[in-house]
């Protein structure tokens, strides 16, 4: 054993307090077969009692007592009878993401075998690719204003900010992740067609930073077909990179041509290490389930491999994405989202059984 990672836990509300611990005993099994140091802190705040509680959704000193983290592995926040989602959205979440300077969301689009697509005829090896988007400036700005408000001259501006450092950042991610991949492949999203400032200098910096990763075979599409192409030729693409705006509607998008939201991961991620990189499902605390033992754990699971990718533990990380897929396609213990009748432990024990037979 070389490194132990100390990894902030924090289940959150809702179902994330059911799939958390499967994704814990998930991280434990790779731990021990692949011989990581894994050292697990466990944390009641960004939830809905903790708010009851305490009138807010983090403690006061949040920052401090998670920065010396490697990562944190995040369940799902939002519980709407208690607490107003923009108030715990704002509360957790986006305060991680900013202070931690998180300023890279990916999240994989990846067709796991015997999960139906709603794109007929593709199969697990057509779809397989990433959405890189940039996590903290570009369209989500709040420099803006409201002129003549109330009349009938009223006029609404928001402006889109992009800076050199926050696109090479993410531009320069999105390259290094195409490089470890073997298509070598790398699709910008842009607009320059229509939106004539910000968009054509997002395709000004792609081609400049293209030239100190020459391996890479670089293309670009207007948003507007590249969504189709999601759909129609998900085979095409290998690493995506597209701006704040442009990238969430892609990273939505992409996993939705991949079946249930119960299994998509994501990930914020701050390359260089100064902070900890945040791990979450797609899905959200899901009211109508939680409580009932019911949830898929598999995107919270699939997160695991993702951090332990990003911890550099290529082969733990694939190691885990391996026992997904192979309990999917052996097409046991499944929840009933994905057509079985098994609850969230039985199919985290069952995915935590196969990494265990790895050893
Ligand atoms: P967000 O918190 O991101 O706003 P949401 O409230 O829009 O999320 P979810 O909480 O993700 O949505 O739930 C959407 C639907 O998907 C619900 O019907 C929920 O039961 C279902 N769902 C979400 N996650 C899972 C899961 N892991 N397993 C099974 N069903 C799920
Ligand atoms: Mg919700």
């Amino acid at each position: 054993m070389t490194k132990t990672y100390r990894i902030a836990v924090i289940p959150g509300d809702g179902i994330g307090k059911e799939v958390v611990p499967e994704g814990v005993r998930v991280l434990e099994a790779a731990a021990r077969v692949y011989g990581i140091g894994v050292d697990f802190e466990h944390f009641d705040f960004a939830s809905a009692e903790y708010y009851q509680a305490h009138g807010q959704m983090l403690p006061d000193d949040w920052f401090e007592t998670l920065k010396g983290f490697d990562a944190i592995y995040f369940g799902a926040v939002g519980w709407p009878d208690v607490v107003p989602d923009h108030v715990s959205l704002w509360g957790s979440l986006l305060q991680f993401r900013r202070h931690f300077d998180q300023y890279v969301n990916l999240r994989p689009v990846r067709l796991l075998p015997g999960i139906v697509s709603p794109l007929a005829g593709r199969a697990p090896g057509d779809v397989d690719f990433y959405v890189v988007r940039e996590n903290t400036e570009g369209e989500y700005s709040s420099i803006g204003g409201k002129m003549f408000e109330g009349t009938d001259r009223e006029v609404v501006v928001q402006e889109t900010v992009m800076t050199r450092q926050g696109v090479d950042r993410i531009l320069d991610y999105a390259f290094r992740l195409a490089q470890s991949r073997p298509k070598k492949h790398l699709t910008s999203a842009t607009k320059s067609n229509g939106i004539s400032i910000t968009m054509p200098y997002w395709d000004e910096r792609v081609e400049a930073r293209a030239e100190q990763y020459p391996g890479i075979r670089v293309d670009k599409f207007h948003i507007d077909i590249l969504a189709a192409n999601f759909v129609l030729h998900p085979d095409w693409f290998d690493v995506v990179v597209a701006s704040n705006l442009f990238g969430d509607i892609l990273s939505d998008l992409g996993p939705a041509c991949t079946g249930t939201i119960g299994v998509a991961p994501s990930a914020n991620i701050n390359p260089e290490g100064t902070f900890p990189s945040l791990f979450e499902p797609v899905h959200g605390s899901a009211p109508d389930i939680a409580g009932k033992g019911l949830a898929n754990p598999i995107g919270q699971i699939w997160c695991a491999s993702m951090m332990f990718d990003h911890f550099g533990e290529k082969e733990a990380g694939a190691g885990v994405l391996r026992a997904i897929e192979e309990t999917l396609a052996a097409g046991e213990h499944l929840t009933r989202d994905l057509g079985g009748t098994a609850g969230t432990a039985e199919l985290g024990a069952a995915i935590a059984e196969r990494v265990l037979g790895q050893g």
